[in-house]
């Protein structure tokens, strides 16, 4: 039986180096595709300021892979790469839709990480390495106790940190 051609995998120069198994991911569009073998090497919670702001988010999580057990499957065409000297990186993202694709780190040029949320599989490894914590956002959440915003379905609250007297609410709470 003739096999259809949508269903052969797609091959990339480096595929003789696959592992059985892959971990696929994708930018928010979906131009840019990649897969990684499983298991990563490490995954980690990366607290410096730098990725905090390159990511937008309080912190941003990645999943280390050996550069030769990456494979860009599609879109290559649409990854910008930013490299910054001073601090011996180069993050490419997808220049349609923006989201963070890749970090290089001079300093380990043999692996790339990548942001766990582009992953839609599991990878192998379970992000339990927090780095540069010295430089954590005091606004990051570290799991305070929440209550339920009253009126507010979906919304919790962190309580106010200092006791001396009730945080007022944010505007966009006000009635
Ligand atoms: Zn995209």
């Amino acid at each position: 039986m003739k096999t259809p051609a949508t269903a052969l995998p797609k091959l990339s120069p480096k595929a003789g180096n696959a592992s059985a198994v892959q971990a696929a991911g994708a930018c928010v569009c979906g131009a840019v595709r990649l897969e990684i073998d499983v298991p990563a090497v490490w995954a980690w919670h990366d607290h410096s300021a730098r990725s905090r702001h390159a990511q937008g988010a309080a912190y941003a999580t990645y999943v280390g892979s050996w550069k030769s057990r990456l494979r860009i499957l599609q879109g290559a065409e649409h990854l910008t790469r930013f490299e910054d000297p001073q601090a011996g990186t180069a993050r490419s993202f997808c220049a349609r839709c923006g989201t963070p694709m890749l970090y290089e780190r001079a300093h380990s040029p043999k692996m790339v990480n990548i942001p766990r949320a582009v992953f839609s599989e599991r990878t192998g490894r379970e992000p339990r390495y927090h780095l540069n914590l010295a430089e954590q956002a005091d606004w990051t959440w570290a799991g305070e106790a929440l209550a339920p915003l009253k009126g507010y379905p979906g919304v919790m609250r962190e309580r106010p940190r200092k006791k001396t007297r009730s945080a007022p609410l944010d505007p966009m709470f006000e009635p």
